[in-house]
């Protein structure tokens, strides 16, 4: 067996080394220096390059190949994935606005035969409208509505954070449809809706403005008001008020595609910091030389490691068909938190200039910090795991059902 080989612990196959040489090739030759060049709150991932990442299979690694993706699993997804985030994370993001998410898993085959093949091409890309400006962690308490008026829905609310709005071709817009009949089920009632749009555009009945963000640059996010925005009754995604069981389906690989983004940006700032140590001379030698630089490098290096052999451990879980929540909840968290902490700690190493626009050091240090926000913050996966480990607690018992009596009052009130 080869170093290579051994580096998966039995998980990586010959064929998964190619695959995630390939990526890093990729990553290296065309997504790295088109990031440093663009990463600011104006650039925008060249057309140019998903051009590219379409010609290598990247936005459909999941999907099934009779509809031309290339049938892998979330193991190559995550393998891939943490390569592209080495470069810029914000192009392994856009990896997942393809993928088909919602219409391979919830689509009738018709849909399935429309959309998937464009999906595959990058020509049918996603947004997803799930926050609000007073929904976040607690999605049950989402309060954009939308009504069955005839033959059409009509979506009425506000939206916040949707990346990507602008630019995709179609947003799914989570909006509830009835209240909830059980405390313990307040996300009952939520529908997902497939609204498609013109590219660089919002469909009438929604206005954009976006938001002031401070890095995942290379597209923008935006808030968004929805006002009788009009849909055909059969854009509704799945049944009626079940969205949250549609959702439940995917959260798994979100959470190991984000430990595999954040393990991307730490091993780009691992590498870079290495580099810089070896060349940067103090005192008459080479900062690497000093063990304090040493012993940062090797515990960065352990924690890479340690986090991305659970990802692969949880990866392999979620493609053998277990369930494994309270493990993928465990990946974003470490991980995420992890690329923190290493990403701060490559900064240190470079002194001065890891606290420049020169480096790209700053960038990966600023996109870490933000996957400990998204996809359920720290909190909410420690409250997962907990929650796993010793049973929902008395208190969060009693603040859902506070929660459920205001979702149904204020149901009341707009009746
Ligand atoms: C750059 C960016 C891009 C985004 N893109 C999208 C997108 O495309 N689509 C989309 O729908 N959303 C998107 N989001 C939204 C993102 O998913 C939310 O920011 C995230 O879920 C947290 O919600 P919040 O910001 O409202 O924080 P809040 O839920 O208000 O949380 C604030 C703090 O309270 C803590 N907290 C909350 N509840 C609990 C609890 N029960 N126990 C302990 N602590 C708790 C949180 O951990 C956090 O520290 C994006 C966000 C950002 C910043």
């Amino acid at each position: 067996m080869t170093n290579k080989q051994a580096n998966g612990y039995g998980y990586m196959t010959e064929e998964r080394i190619m695959i995630r040489d390939a990526a890093r090739e990729f990553t290296m030759k065309e997504v790295l220096p088109v990031a440093n060049q663009l990463d600011g709150p104006d650039g925008e991932i060249p057309m140019e390059l998903r051009q590219k990442m379409a010609d290598m299979g990247y936005f459909g690694i999941t999907i099934p190949e009779e509809y031309g993706g290339m049938g892998m699993g979330t193991f190559e997804y995550c393998l891939i994935c943490e390569q592209l985030s080495r470069g810029w994370m914000s192009v392994a993001s856009m990896v997942a606005r393809a993928q088909g998410g919602f219409i391979k898993n919830s689509m009738p085959e018709e849909m399935r035969r429309k959309y998937l093949p464009m999906v595959v091409r990058g020509e049918f890309m996603n947004a997803s409208a799930l926050s609000e400006p007073d929904t976040g962690s607690d999605l049950a308490s989402m309060s954009c509505r939308a009504e069955l008026v005839g033959d059409e829905w009509v979506l009425n609310g506000a939206k916040y954070w949707c990346t990507f709005a602008d630019g995709a071709d179609y947003i799914n817009i989570f909006a509830r449809t009835s209240k909830p009949t059980d405390p313990k089920r307040r996300g009952e009632g939520i529908s997902c809706f497939l609204v498609e749009k013109k590219r660089g555009e919002f469909p009438p009945g929604m206005v954009g403005n976006p938001i002031p963000k401070i890095g995942y640059f290379g597209w923008k996010t935006f808030e968004l008001a929805l006002t009788d925005l009009r849909l055909p009754k059969e854009n509704l995604i799945g049944e009626p008020g079940k969205a949250f069981l549609i959702m439940a389906k995917g959260l798994e690989t979100a959470r190991a595609h984000t430990a595999a983004r954040a393990i991307g940006l730490a091993q780009g700032a691992l590498e870079d910091a290495t580099a810089y140590a070896k060349d940067r001379k103090q005192f008459g030698m080479p900062i690497a030389e000093y063990q304090a630089i040493r012993f940062k490098i090797a515990t960065m290096a352990t924690e890479i490691e340690a986090a991305r052999q659970l990802m692969y451990y949880v990866c392999n879980e979620i493609d053998s068909g277990r369930r494994c929540d309270k493990e993928a909840s465990m990946v974003k968290y470490f991980a995420t938190e992890m690329a923190e902490r290493v990403t701060s700690e490559a900064m240190q190493i470079l002194g001065g200039a890891g606290y420049t626009k020169l480096f790209a050091v700053e960038r990966y240090w600023r996109d870490a910090r933000l996957t400990k926000i998204f996809e359920g913050t720290s909190e909410i996966q420690q409250r997962i795991i907990a929650n796993h480990l010793l049973g929902k607690s008395v208190v969060e018992e009693m603040i859902a059902d506070r929660a459920f009596q205001s979702t149904v009052g204020a149901r009341k009130e707009t009746a």
